[in-house]
């Protein structure tokens, strides 16, 4: 439903006086915590570092306002007062959005109700008797209130507003319903105010896709430096900076994390984590944007030269390193500003210095890649770099050794099958403890599987010799065949002949959530006179060899090519990439796509994965890295 109010808050706004007081003034006058949102109920304190967003929210010069940010930094207490503020002191038609619209309900709900009760100044202005009130509608002098979903392009239409809120904007679709970015959409409904202003904040998610990241540099980027208690210069609290003891107690490596603290850059003192109230209380926000001045390129945080805070100036402003003048971006036009913060500042008590880096090391040591992802969103406040995005089929061409004997010391050699519809593609490579594979021989039986002689020559290949380089002669232990689409009838057939070596495989691509702990391959037994498929989880195999890809020689889990393997493997194992899509509950769900036709090695990989794991997971095998003393 959209409701039209424009003509009520038009007649009221060219009346509205000046506002007495800024945003900062106001919520430390009016400010309240509420219960439902709120460790600690009552007066509303800000932070230092808080500060400088209520000021920039309330501020005319100010278009827009894009927050990078961690949990625990309180970012939704300082959108909660400048959404009071902007009904009581100085009052405009607002819209909020979140993600989608179970999220705007619960914000209203969790947010917006609990402001209205606990601060009166500001819910004694909403008109109560309105039929159209509503826990997402709110009418007040001069201005209304909506709280909508951003999922939804007909949630951004013939809506008017001098005040957009995007919160959590990274978890927003990338393009609203075919419409265009959430980002546009926003801004758009704003376009008739010449004082508007649009805030997005966000936890950001993946390098490269993060709206917030991408919003945030295209602003002056302000981070918060504090001062060194030893020598009184200033600097980012950064997480590369943060130290803590490590021993080994009878072999064992053991975080002592109680110990974590601050290694000055400047002087390289310790800063102890009970000097960050102190620090943080006497921080200020710099421009780290780079700017042009003087016929050269200036990066602020090599200048080390900022402008003095002042009572007009909450930022403290990049100053050119020859003539001294302020950047370009500070001189003309309405600015866009931006804040990042993390949990390393925050004095929440789950905050501590020492159980960041306890998470962090949580986060470093788990199997899932997702812990990492969530340890830099949630607590760096910075986004996840996904290093399948950059990988080179090239590179990896470039990387091949010249071997053709198996190893010594190969535990075992797999070979695995994928079935199309006029030929079959193979893999057979060595498996060594750590998981290291190298590969052998890769190749494509031509021909329809209809064809008997198709699944003949498969056999023959799968009966080859092998020689180690000491000259024994070695065979492949099992093979493992997709029981693709058309051609099920012909597999099942032919595995049927040949069961003692040969096990069908089904790939299943359901993402595993954040602690799956399901493993990479089961295998079912089968109904009477059936047989047993091995089921591969595709995305958890595909992450890890994605991940292996980018290991270096040596490491385990390294996968080593022979001169067999020629460019079009290569363009085909990297022929996948993953995407981020918002699934049904509005959480960003990887998946794989592919990027060209062909993609065979990939799968082929896939499965040898999977079979390595499932043997291993029946103790066939034994791969596991020997204690080291
Ligand atoms: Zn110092
Ligand atoms: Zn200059």
């Amino acid at each position: 439903m959209i409701k039209n109010d424009k003509l009520l808050f038009q007649i009221f706004g060219s009346l509205k006086p000046k506002p007495k007081m800024n945003g900062l003034e106001w919520a430390k006058k009016y400010g309240y915590l509420s219960a439902e949102n709120s460790a600690i109920t009552g007066r509303f304190k800000p932070y230092k570092y808080q500060e400088a967003l209520l000021l920039s929210g309330t501020d005319e010069d100010v278009a827009e306002i894009w927050h990078p940010k961690s949990a625990r930094v309180g970012y939704t207490k300082i959108l909660n007062m400048l959404v009071g503020y902007h009904i009581a002191e100085s009052p405009c038609p607002q819209l909020m959005f979140n993600p989608n619209d179970k999220k705007a309900n619960e914000w209203s709900k969790k947010e917006l109700k609990p402001l209205l009760r606990d601060m009166p100044i500001v819910g004694e202005k909403i008109v109560r008797s309105r039929q159209d009130d509503t826990v997402n509608f709110k009418v007040y002098p001069g201005g209304v209130f909506e709280s909508r979903g951003g999922n939804a392009a007909a949630n951004y239409a013939a809506a008017t507003a001098k005040r957009v809120n995007l919160d959590e904007v990274d978890r927003f679709p990338d393009d609203v319903d075919g419409e265009g970015s959430p980002i546009e959409l926003a801004i758009k409904r704003t376009a008739t105010f010449w004082d508007s202003q649009a805030i997005f904040g966000s936890t950001p998610t993946i390098t490269g896709i993060s709206k917030i990241e991408e919003g945030f540099k295209k602003t002056d980027m302000c981070y918060f430096y504090v001062p060194c208690p030893h020598c009184g210069q200033f600097q980012i609290i950064n997480f590369n900076n943060i130290i803590w003891d490590k021993e080994f107690r009878q072999g064992v490596l053991t975080h002592l994390f109680q110990t974590a603290y601050l290694k000055c850059i400047h002087c390289e003192e310790k800063i102890l984590h009970k000097s960050k109230k102190n620090i943080t209380s006497q921080g200020e926000w710099r421009q780290t944007q780079k700017f042009f001045c003087c016929d050269e390129w200036q990066d602020p945080k090599e200048n080390n030269n900022w402008d003095k805070i002042t009572d007009e100036k909450y930022i403290a402003e990049s100053l050119c390193k020859i003539c001294n003048k302020t950047a370009e971006y500070n001189r003309n036009g309405r600015k866009k500003r931006g804040f990042h913060i993390w949990a390393g500042y925050s004095l929440s008590p789950d905050a501590d210095w020492s159980n960041i880096a306890e998470v962090f090391v949580e986060a470093k040591d788990a199997t899932s890649r997702n812990k990492m992802k969530v340890f830099k969103n949630v607590w760096l406040g910075e986004s996840y770099e996904d290093k399948t995005i950059k990988l080179d089929g090239d590179d990896l061409y470039n990387q091949r050794e010249d071997y053709t004997l198996v190893s010594n010391d190969a535990v075992v050699l797999l070979m695995t099958v994928d079935t199309q519809d006029t030929w079959l593609a193979y893999e057979i490579k060595e498996w060594k403890v750590g998981e290291i594979s190298r590969g052998l021989v890769y190749g494509n039986i031509i021909g329809d599987p209809m064809n008997k002689s198709v699944w003949e020559e498969l056999k023959k290949i799968s009966e080859q010799d092998f020689q180690t380089e000491d000259g024994r002669i070695v065979k492949v232990f099992k093979i493992f065949i997709d029981l693709a689409g058309h051609k099920t009838d012909h597999v099942k057939n032919f595995v049927r002949g040949n069961q003692d070596r040969f096990v069908m495989l089904k790939g299943s691509s359901n993402e595993p959530k954040d602690n799956d702990a399901r493993p990479m391959a089961t295998l079912t037994m089968p109904k009477k006179g059936d047989l047993p498929i091995m089921w591969v989880a595709t995305t958890k195999a595909k992450d890890t060899i994605y991940e292996r890809l980018t290991l270096k020689k040596g490491d385990y889990g390294y996968m080593y090519y022979n001169m067999n393997f020629d460019l079009e493997w290569f363009a085909q194992l990297t022929a996948e990439k993953v995407v981020f899509k918002l699934n049904a509950k509005g959480y960003m769900e990887r998946t794989y796509i592919k990027r060209r036709n062909r993609n065979e090695a990939i799968d082929l990989e896939a499965y040898q994965l999977a079979a390595v794991r499932l043997l291993q997971d029946m103790e066939l095998i034994d791969l596991a890295i020997p204690d080291v003393e």
